[in-house]
C-alpha cells in the first residue's frame, strides 16, 4: 500500500464486496474542489461503464432554464453557496432512478451534507465505495485558476497540466471552452471554507460505515487514476 492510498481503518470496505464483484458499484467522490473528483469520475464511468452523475453539471444546465427556480439556483452558484439540500436530494434522486443508473453509479459533488448522505442512504441506494480525494489548499487554488471547462459534454481541462490540443476547444466534441464563473479567485476561498463547514465532515460518515478510501489527490492525474483502480480492485490497464 503506498503512502497516497489509506485506508484508515482495517476491516474497511467490509460492505465493498456484498452486491458481488461483479454487479454495479454505487461509488462517491467526495473531497474539496479541485481535487480531480470530475477527472476521475470520469474516467471510472468509462471503465466501469456507469454514468458519471455530477450535481453541479445537472444544476448549470437547470441554471441555464428561464425558471424562477433557474434564477434561484444562479444565484447560490454564483455566490459559492450550497443548493439547498431538499431541492439537491430531489433533483439527484431523481436522476438516480433513470434507468442507466440502476446497476451502479459514480456520484461527484454529492452527497455534500449529512442529510444528503442520509437522504442518498435511505432511498435505498446505499454506497459500496466513498473515495475521498484530497489535496492541500495551496494545490486546489492553482489547479482551479487553471481551469477550463465544456459546457457541453463537461471535460475538464488544466492550462498546461492538461491542455486541449487546440485552444480553447473540447478535445471531445468540439465545443468552445469554458472558465467556471465560480472558478473566480473571489468565490473560491468562500467554496473551499463551505466545503470544509458543510462537506468535510462526511469524511467521518462515511469511515463510520467503514467504506471511506482516501487518496492523495496532489499526486498526477494518472497515479491518481491507478490508485482510484487499487481502491475499487479494478485490473490494471
Ligand atoms: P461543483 O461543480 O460540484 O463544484 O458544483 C457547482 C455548484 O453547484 C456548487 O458550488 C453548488 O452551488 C452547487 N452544488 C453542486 N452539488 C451540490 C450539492 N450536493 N449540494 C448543494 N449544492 C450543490
Amino acid at each position: 500500500m503506498t503512502a497516497g492510498l489509506r485506508r484508515r481503518e482495517r476491516g474497511r470496505l467490509s460492505n465493498y464486496g456484498n452486491r458481488g464483484e461483479t454487479m454495479g458499484k454505487n461509488i462517491v467522490l467526495l473531497g474539496p474542489p479541485g481535487a480531480g473528483k470530475g477527472t476521475q469520475g470520469q474516467r471510472l464511468a468509462e471503465k466501469l461503464d456507469e454514468p458519471h452523475i455530477a450535481s453541479g453539471d445537472i444544476f448549470r444546465q437547470l441554471r441555464g432554464q428561464d425558471t424562477p427556480l433557474a434564477q434561484k439556483v444562479k444565484g447560490y452558484m454564483e455566490r459559492g453557496e450550497y443548493v439547498p439540500d431538499d431541492l439537491t436530494i430531489r433533483v439527484v434522486l431523481e436522476r438516480l432512478s433513470q434507468p442507466d443508473a440502476r446497476q451502479g453509479f459514480i456520484l461527484d459533488g454529492f452527497p455534500r451534507t449529512e442529510p444528503q448522505a442520509q437522504a442518498l442512504d435511505n432511498s435505498g441506494r446505499s454506497v459500496d465505495v466513498a473515495l475521498y480525494i484530497n489535496a492541500p489548499v495551496d494545490v486546489l487554488v492553482e489547479r482551479i485558476s487553471r481551469r477550463y471547462t465544456c459546457p457541453k459534454c463537461h471535460a475538464i481541462y488544466e492550462a498546461s497540466r492538461r491542455s486541449p490540443k487546440k485552444e480553447m476547444t473540447c478535445d471531445v466534441c468540439g465545443a468552445p471552452l469554458e472558465r467556471r464563473a465560480d472558478d473566480a479567485p473571489e468565490v473560491v476561498r468562500p467554496r473551499l471554507q463551505t466545503y470544509l463547514d458543510k462537506t468535510r465532515p462526511l469524511v467521518d460518515y462515511y469511515e463510520r460505515l467503514g467504506t471511506l478510501v482516501e487518496i492523495d489527490g496532489a499526486q498526477t492525474i494518472e497515479v491518481v487514476e491507478r490508485e482510484v483502480d487499487r481502491a475499487l480492485r479494478l485490473p490494471a490497464g
